[in-house]
């Protein structure tokens, strides 16, 4: 069956798991969620509101009180993750054509990366619990300090809908990993693999209650899980307007850690001395046009030294056409849908804004398969910005590349740095001096030398500046999810005989 007679068979389920139970609101309210592929309605959602947020913590909480899943030996916590994960793959073509459905990623992708992707994260959090030790801290000879880690109780997720899959496991993995238990309120625009992810857990033995997931509007459920007395803690991955309301809803109720994944406007800057030309350029277009332009990393700011930048910019505009989008069902399509028509209309207003402030559109810049009742856009090249432009300052989040043109490497590293984002950055230069130098000077969370697209679970993923605070991915994201406690005992001194 292909791709198309499988999603027109398919049904998806847009009620809540609270305590492993499918439920509908309490208030039996829904939202009618449509596909970005052709506009087409793919089912009502719940539309979660405090009191279903509520009921989402209570049974979050009883299941952590009741030590169901914290008290359990971590070797057994460990082989019901892996459980999950072999149920995520299994459950593969079902998950990507949900994912693609819901946002519009090409098929191709969800089932190469963001299915599997999901899959081996729960499983590397699972493998790692049982290899956590504590600590005892060098003190004298009549106590003894034990040093552990607790988990720290109840988990707020709330998730955005560019990879959904990804981004819930990103924090499930190292949350149920370390004992928590987790309430997750995925993106209205992407409600569907968070729900099913939650039924697969249960099946694979993960105890009811321990991973509930209510879907809703930000304003609503999102705001109630963040303001919630009772969650201890916030995984927020998002947009910095969003995740400063984060820190407002902490400071407004109990307080609650909150760790923010935020936006990104990453510069990619190319030296020319980098002797692959052809390959950098292919790499930028990859990267950047993959998912969309949807990306937090993507590499959208583009610095390139005067002497090849007319070399660099036609090399990469002469890529575009492989990004041409297409139907996401269909099995060759590489660049997909937008999520819906209010971000498609974001993009094209930047474009347009990038237009007027004097900047050049050396290819794409408009709508694309408008006949197909979806939201594409052609990969868009911008020449001759200028970093004070909104396409250089604003993350666009979608198809939209700006280059910037510099003169010498102080200049590069200045306007690299001239942003408020900090999440991700690469140097090209096989001036190895420079190549380090540059890649200290980058302010970001992570900086690729001489290359982009690299990616594991095992190295830490996140931002500096307002991109966020906290790391995903790595055992250091065990640090958001657990609490160091300390445990003194008296030790006394041997009894006179
Ligand atoms: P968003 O901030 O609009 O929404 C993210 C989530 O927050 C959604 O679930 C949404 O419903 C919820 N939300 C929105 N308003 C809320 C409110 N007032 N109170 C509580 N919850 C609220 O972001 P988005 O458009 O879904 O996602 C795109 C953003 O995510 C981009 O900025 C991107 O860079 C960022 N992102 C960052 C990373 C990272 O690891 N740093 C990864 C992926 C995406």
């Amino acid at each position: 069956m292909s791709w198309h007679n499988k999603a027109a068979a398919l049904k998806p389920d847009g009620r809540a798991v609270i305590d492993g139970q499918r439920v509908a609101a309490a208030d039996g309210e829904t939202f009618d969620k449509h596909s970005p592929i052709d506009g087409r309605l793919l089912g009502p959602v719940v539309r979660g509101r405090s009191a279903d947020i509520d009921a989402a913590v209570k049974s979050a909480r009883a299941a952590f009180e009741d030590g169901r899943w914290a008290g359990k030996p971590p070797a057994v916590r460990k082989r019901l993750l892996q459980r999950f994960a072999e149920k995520i793959l299994a459950a593969k073509d079902e998950l990507a054509l949900l994912e693609t459905l819901d946002m519009g990623k090409p098929i191709q992708h969800a089932l190469a990366v963001d299915v599997p992707s999901a899959a081996r994260c729960i499983q590397w959090y699972g493998e790692a619990v049982d290899k956590i030790y504590g600590e005892i801290a060098p003190t004298g000879p009549n106590a003894l300090a034990l040093i552990t880690r607790e988990p720290v109780g109840v988990v707020g997720v709330i998730v955005p809908w560019n990879y959904p899959m990804i981004m819930a496991s990103w924090k499930l993995g190292p949350a149920l990993a370390a004992g928590n238990s987790v309430v997750l309120k995925p993106s209205e625009k992407s409600p569907y693999t968070a729900l099913r992810l939650a039924e697969l857990a249960v099946e694979a033995g993960i105890p009811p209650g321990v991973f509930n997931v209510v879907p809703g509007y930000g304003h609503e459920a999102g705001e109630a899980l963040a303001l919630h007395m009772d969650v201890d803690a916030i995984g927020f991955t998002g947009s910095t307007r969003t995740g400063r309301r984060m820190l407002e809803y902490a400071s407004r109720s109990n307080l609650k850690r909150v760790f923010n994944e935020l936006g990104g406007k990453s510069a990619f800057v190319v030296f020319p001395d980098f002797n692959d030309i052809p390959r950098c350029a292919k790499t930028l277009a990859g990267s950047m046009f993959f998912n969309q332009g949807e990306s937090c990393n993507a590499p959208s700011r583009v610095l390139v030294h005067e002497a090849i930048a007319d070399e660099f910019v036609a090399l990469v505009a002469a890529q575009a056409p492989r990004y041409a989008p297409g139907n996401p069902l269909d099995a060759a399509t590489v660049m997909g849908a937008i999520v819906d028509e209010t971000q498609m209309n974001t993009v094209l207003g930047f474009i347009e804004a990038g237009r007027n402030e004097g900047a050049t559109v050396v290819t794409g810049g408009v709508r694309a398969r408008q006949e197909s009742g979806g939201f594409y856009i052609e990969p868009t090249v911008f020449d001759g910005v200028a970093n004070n432009m909104a396409i250089a300052r604003e993350e666009i989040f979608g198809p939209v590349l700006s280059v910037i043109r510099f003169k010498t490497e102080a200049e590069a590293v200045q306007l690299a740095n001239a942003s408020h984002y900090g999440l991700q950055a690469s140097v090209w230069s096989h001036d190895i001096n420079r190549a380090h130098r540059v890649a200290r000077a980058l302010r970001a969370g992570t900086v690729h030398v001489n290359q982009y697209d690299e990616d594991d679970i095992t190295v830490p993923f996140g931002g500096v500046k307002q991109s966020g605070n906290g790391r995903d991915k790595s055992l250091h994201a065990f640090d958001k999810y657990t609490e160091l406690k300390t445990t003194w005992l008296r030790i006394d001194p041997a009894a006179a005989e």
